[in-house]
């Protein structure tokens, strides 16, 4: 297959992996692979990066069939996969029983962790050092705004992170891609990405935070670089200090509230 990225697209993967030293000489690298739009855009564009990039690194792809009634189109993803000339590792497992009827109110978030755990050692297992997920600008910037709304805490996930457990590092590429532009590019291509077949896809927090985000940006187009250039470190102002616990409490009163003049009861003049 000839690959070829736009020049806006390629520049901005290249930002990352340069901004954030996402790949070195030697790496090897597992890719999650759902076979949606987005980690067959990254499967593709690591791809190319491996065919024009001035070290070498290894590329492997690991699918994860969470066990949905419908399941993985496997001969589409290997065909995929084939035409890239990239090894691909096929782990079945029953994620979605545990988050459809186990963890009900937040299926999402027991359905990603176990399928970044499986992911994950997969990689370990098979000597690959460094984990590819697919994530990219929209996504920061939706959990950004997810975590604040449902967690109470001002965080999103790294461009690169160390993981101790599995002694692998995650590195996410396209970071600077919007959704848009993965999906305009995907629909040039003849490979047509595996539907979810996932019931709550669509339904979830995050389709809310982005529709949040949509309509908000069309009254202030600013709304989205705002919250974008929030996520950074440098952008963060003045916030409240850490909530007292019980005993901060009794020592602030004791300070505050006790009489100036000691123990007698009586202010000093
Ligand atoms: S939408 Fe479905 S497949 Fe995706 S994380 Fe949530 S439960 Fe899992």
């Amino acid at each position: 297959m000839e690959l070829a990225l736009p020049r806006d697209y390629a520049r901005k993967v290249w930002r990352a992996v340069i901004e954030f030293e996402l790949l070195e000489d030697g790496d090897r690298v597992m890719v999650g692979f759902s076979g949606g739009k987005d980690s067959s855009f990254l499967l593709y564009a690591l791809k190319m990066l491996q065919e024009r990039s001035p070290f070498r690194f290894e590329l492997g792809a690991v699918h994860v069939d969470l066990g949905f009634e419908k399941p993985s189109d496997v001969p589409l993803l290997e065909g995929f996969c084939r035409q890239l000339d990239v090894p691909l590792i096929v782990e079945k497992t029953q994620i979605a029983d545990i988050a459809l009827h186990r963890r009900r109110e937040n299926p999402c978030s027991s359905c990603a962790y176990f399928r970044r755990a499986v992911v994950n050692q997969t990689a370990a297992a098979q000597g690959y050092n460094k984990v590819a997920y697919a994530h990219h600008h929209d996504d920061a910037v939706e959990t950004f705004l997810m975590s604040q709304l449902y967690s109470g805490r001002i965080q999103t996930f790294l461009p690169k992170s160390y993981l101790n457990k599995t002694n692998v590092t995650v590195i996410r590429p396209l970071v600077y891609l919007r959704e848009a532009e993965i999906k305009e590019f995907i629909e040039t291509l003849s490979y047509v990405p595996m539907p979810s077949p996932c019931p709550v896809q669509g339904k979830t927090h995050r389709h809310k935070v982005k529709d949040l985000i949509g309509s908000l940006t069309m009254e202030n187009p600013f709304v989205y670089t705002n919250l974008a250039a929030a996520m950074r470190e440098d952008a963060v102002g003045e916030l409240w200090p850490p909530a007292a616990n019980r005993e901060e409490m009794r020592e602030k009163h004791r300070r505050i509230m006790r009489p100036a003049a000691g123990d007698d009861g009586r202010h000093s003049e």
